[in-house]
């Protein structure tokens, strides 16, 4: 299956389940995606500011979005309007894989959910999304995404271990 399908599959799935995805928890936002999602929300107008602002909490290396009862840049047809913008933060395309610690918290690693939706019937040994999440992982910082664990552990509960994130040594120019 190429990458393609297997987007096509999950978009499906996604729209099946009405993006309940959207519709919880909080979102992981390293600071230039946050800085980028908050220029577009002032774009928006003052209201749509002043409501993603106060969703957000400030944690230094990141930020955490609170998605309340639904992530407000979510459209009425369950559509993500971030999206076809280039705006979508980087934690959202990993769904329905998470990060999560390990080992005493000093590690990473991959989980796929298993519980939650249909999405991860289409994700098996042949997905490349787990590649593509540690790459993200090492490009945003193995540190950060670490102490975005740590402070919101999240439930890893139907959840099944996929591989863990191999930190690699940051290439200086
Ligand atoms: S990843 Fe799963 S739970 Fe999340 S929106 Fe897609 S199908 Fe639904
Ligand atoms: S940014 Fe888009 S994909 Fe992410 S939670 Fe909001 S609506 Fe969903």
């Amino acid at each position: 299956m190429t990458t393609e399908e297997l987007n096509d599959q999950l978009a499906h799935a996604c729209q099946s389940c009405q993006a309940a995805c959207c519709k919880k928890g909080q979102l992981f936002l390293p600071r230039v995606e946050y800085e980028r999602m908050h220029a577009h929300a002032q774009m928006l107008g003052s209201a749509a500011a002043a409501e993603f602002e106060k969703r957000v909490s400030d944690h230094g290396s990141f930020l955490l979005y609170d998605q309340k009862d639904r992530c407000q840049f979510l459209d009425e047809r369950n559509l993500c309007e971030l999206h076809p913008l280039g705006l979508k933060p980087s934690e959202c395309f990993w769904w329905p894989y998470h990060v999560f610690t390990a080992g005493a918290q000093e590690s990473l690693e991959i989980r796929l959910y298993t519980s939650c939706c249909d999405g991860y019937r289409v994700h098996g040994p042949h997905s490349p999304y787990p590649a593509h999440i540690e790459k993200g992982v090492n490009a945003m910082g193995f540190d950060v995404v670490r102490a975005f664990r740590r402070q919101y552990r999240g439930s890893s509960c139907d959840t099944q271990f996929i591989q863990s994130v191999a930190a690699m040594p940051t290439v200086s120019q």
